[in-house]
């Protein structure tokens, strides 16, 4: 190559850097930029204090800001750790947990529960009703309301040290069920699978500062505070999918 040609291109190679650089900086950025993290935590669709007096505005504070920030954190550690889990929705990391480090299992299924119960809850009057498919169904498979409220309470309080209540559409009916720690009914490895309806926390730092010891408490006044409105949503997404 010329001497002339192997200048050019160098200066080529070099001005590429200065060149991006130099560029005007568009008004806001067109895309997410290349270090984005896999996972973000969504705002609170409401205020911290919105929940009280069931939940207090210290809980959801610590409870978002802290507790669910750090699951997404550590998911994305862990994500970034295993390039072949990159790319992957939390879905799909769900249902392989069996197989994935034990971070995938907690941070994944903290990340996922989580965002299901804020969007799960709604200040006090505003969480509208069952819907008449929800409702009929409910009654179906348990009896009536208060029977599967009682189940579902049940299974909260009978869940020994942390873990989570579920209402799931199994495919055919709704169950109540429960699981340890983050574990969730999407686990490929759950003993009972099932498209969650209506979830609730049930580690202590989910209602301790309030509540401390009296779980039954939190349990049984979290009713006045469910979205119905979601729930309904997520039964007629899962009986639409499973039928
Ligand atoms: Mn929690």
């Amino acid at each position: 190559m010329p001497m002339f040609a192997r200048l050019a291109a160098a200066a080529v190679a070099l001005s590429l850097p200065g060149l991006a650089l130099a560029a005007p900086a568009p008004a806001a950025p067109a895309q997410a930029p290349a270090s984005a993290e896999p996972f973000s935590l969504a705002p609170l669709p409401y205020a911290y204090e919105a929940l009280e007096p069931v939940i207090d505005a210290q809980t959801m504070r610590i409870h978002h800001g802290k507790h669910h920030q750090g699951y997404v954190n550590n998911l994305n550690a862990a994500v970034k750790a295993n390039p072949a889990l990159q790319g992957k929705s939390l879905e799909a990391l769900l249902a392989d947990v069996a197989s994935l480090p034990p971070a995938i299992r907690n941070n994944g299924g903290g990340h996922y529960n989580h965002t299901l119960f804020w969007k799960l809850m709604a200040p006090a009057g505003q969480g509208g009703e069952p819907s008449p498919a929800l409702a009929a169904q409910i009654r179906k498979d348990f009896g009536s309301l208060e029977a599967f409220k009682e189940a579902f309470q049940a299974a909260g309080a009978q869940r020994f040290g942390s873990g989570w209540a579920w209402l799931i559409w199994t495919g055919d009916r709704l169950a109540v069920t429960s699981t340890p720690n983050q574990d969730n009914p999407l686990m490929g490895d759950a003993p009972v699978k099932g498209a969650p309806v209506i979830a609730n926390d049930v580690w202590e730092h989910a209602y301790y500062l309030k509540h401390q010891n009296n779980r039954a408490g939190y349990l049984s006044g979290w009713w006045g505070v469910l979205n119905w409105n979601e729930a309904n949503r997520l039964f007629e997404a899962a009986t639409r999918k499973g039928k």
